[in-house]
């Protein structure tokens, strides 16, 4: 699951927690960003107070990971993907006939007659993850669609290089099938700040008194998503 860490700069730092079976906390830095292995008994609070302890060391090697370009796919077995901000591996089987997409909680499964086929692995699992986006954007919309009073027209996804969602005078939201890869309450916030156009069609204190209402901390969840920005990018449709 990602969490966040707040340096002392101010600076959040998201990072992916995995609780291992181990009496140490290990840290490492992977193409998408801060990795923490800790004990499954830890308290956060603990967890936190060590992680701090290491910010030097978790600044340098960050700053050189975005001097770095984040390395391309490879679309191959074992490749490392992000679904709800949660890491998924990529696993493809060699099948005659099949070309079945399964998912099950930390793994995505291809079967495919020749499994070397890069450009249709990455056509099959893009696919998926506009499929699943389709439906999980859907069901925020709606829910905060009412919390907010509003409705909106119709959703589409989009494939913008730079944006993350839009909205327009007809009530029709875009949002980036990209988004489907972050943590749920960032999407929560794309889907919010879209909704909030449906009353302010603009970017003033009003609009942001609006976001602030359904999201309280959209003013983090911003930072979170320009820092994983690169990461959710990786993926090109
Ligand atoms: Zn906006």
């Amino acid at each position: 699951m990602t969490h966040v860490l707040i340096l002392d700069t101010g600076e959040p730092v998201p990072y992916q927690l995995n609780h291992r079976p181990r009496l140490s906390v290990g840290l490492k830095i992977t193409a998408t960003g801060l990795v923490v292995h800790a004990p499954k008994r830890i308290a956060q609070a603990e967890l936190e107070r060590i992680l701090l302890k290491k910010s030097a060391w978790i600044q340098k090697k960050l700053a050189g990971l975005s001097a770095n370009p984040v390395p391309a796919m490879r679309w191959q077995h074992g490749e490392d993907l992000l679904y709800l901000g949660n890491s998924m591996r990529l696993v493809i089987e060699r099948h005659a006939q099949s070309k079945a997409v399964r998912h099950e909680p930390g793994v995505l499964q291809l079967a495919l007659p020749v499994p070397q086929d890069t450009k249709l692995v990455a056509r099959k699992v893009v696919a998926w993850y506009k499929k699943q986006a389709l439906q999980d954007f859907t069901r925020r919309l709606q829910i905060f669609a009412s919390k907010l009073g509003v409705s909106f027209a119709s959703l589409a996804l989009s494939n913008a290089s730079s944006r993350w969602g839009s909205c327009n005078s007809r009530k029709q939201i875009r949002l980036n099938w990209r988004l489907l890869q972050a943590p749920p309450h960032i999407i929560n916030y794309v889907v919010c700040h879209e909704l909030a156009h449906l009353k302010e069609m603009n970017h003033s204190a009003k609009f942001w008194a609006t976001v602030a209402s359904i999201c309280p901390d959209y003013k983090i969840a911003e930072k979170e998503l320009k820092s994983l920005s690169a990461s959710l990018h990786r993926l090109k449709a």
